[in-house]
């Protein structure tokens, strides 16, 4: 039988960690199957599932730039993610071999700020993407208090908080941070290629946590500025291999030794 395999798709793709991450798990695990990555154009999406559904070696992917939305026209949604999120990161075959999508984004970021009590808390959000979208959503499960999101884009920012029924304020990037139990930059800035994210700390109160999900590089401008603090701070791999291992699990249908993270995240630095 041919080798089974799960893959991630998106454009460009090159630069994507999960293919270090799932062949890690894989091999620590001792399992017989692969993670790819595979380069879908916006064109070739429907094609692309078309041709994988149709091979019974595929388990499935992980989707990133730019089909995170487009991916739910061609898969079925039973767990409702289209009206939800907005959005789906996995496409799986469940046990009877049927095709869904769904989002380990939320889940992911979710996974680190388990331990905090944050029902009520005041948030602050930089950003208004699609990461933002799903940390939007894992935020309105939590019932956090006021969320304030700043963006480039202010409208952008208002409607994901109309979208996920958070009250709060949408500002403009740059508007002074309010007092917050949480701040998450959810925006590109502080990633290579884009500028710092340029912010004052000072309104945060000291027991505040700073969670920046930008990965690359992981000791971003903020995460430093938020330790000169002394705040508590979750870097961006913590995400990126939290969403990893619900999805792994969801592919290959067992969980991954997450007590190896210390060695996976030596890899992806
Ligand atoms: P996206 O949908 O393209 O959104 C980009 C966001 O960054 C928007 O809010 C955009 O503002 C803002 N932005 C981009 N360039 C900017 C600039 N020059 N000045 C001001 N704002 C700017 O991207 P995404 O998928 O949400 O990803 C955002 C970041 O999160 C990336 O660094 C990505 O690598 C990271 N990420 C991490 C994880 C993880 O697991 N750790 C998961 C997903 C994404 P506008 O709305 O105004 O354009």
């Amino acid at each position: 039988m041919t080798r089974r395999y799960a893959e991630v798709i998106g454009d460009p793709i090159a630069h994507s960690k999960s293919p270090i991450i799932h062949e890690f798990w894989l091999a620590a695990l001792g399992m017989e199957a692969d993670y790819r990555t595979c380069r879908v154009t916006p064109d070739t999406l429907a094609a692309y599932f078309a041709e994988r559904i149709a091979d019974p070696a595929w388990s499935g992917c992980n989707i990133t730039i730019p089909h995170k939305i487009a991916a739910l026209n061609h898969v079925a949604d039973p767990g409702g993610v289209r009206t939800s999120i907005g959005a789906a990161n996995t496409v799986a075959r469940n046990e009877k071999g049927d095709i869904f999508a769904t989002n380990t984004d939320p889940g992911g970021f979710y996974a680190p700020i388990a331990g905090l009590e944050l029902e009520g808390a005041p948030v602050v959000v930089i950003g208004a993407g699609g990461a933002a979208r799903a940390i939007m959503f894992a935020l309105s499960r939590l019932g956090v208090g006021p969320v304030t999101v700043l963006n480039r884009n202010v409208l952008k920012g208002a409607a994901l908080l109309a979208a996920f029924g958070l009250k709060g304020n949408a500002l403009p990037l740059g508007s002074p941070i309010p007092p917050a139990a949480l701040l998450v930059n959810a925006s590109a800035l502080g990633m290579k290629g884009h500028p710092p994210l340029d912010i004052d700390l000072s309104a945060l109160p000291d027991d505040a946590v700073v969670y920046d999900i930008v990965y690359a590089p992981l000791e971003t401008a903020l995460l430093a500025a938020a330790r000169a603090r002394a705040l508590d701070t979750v870097d961006g791999l913590e995400m990126l291999i939290g969403q990893a291992a619900l999805a792994f699990e969801i592919l290959f249908g067992v969980e991954p030794p997450r007590d190896r993270d210390d060695e996976l995240r030596a890899r992806l630095k």
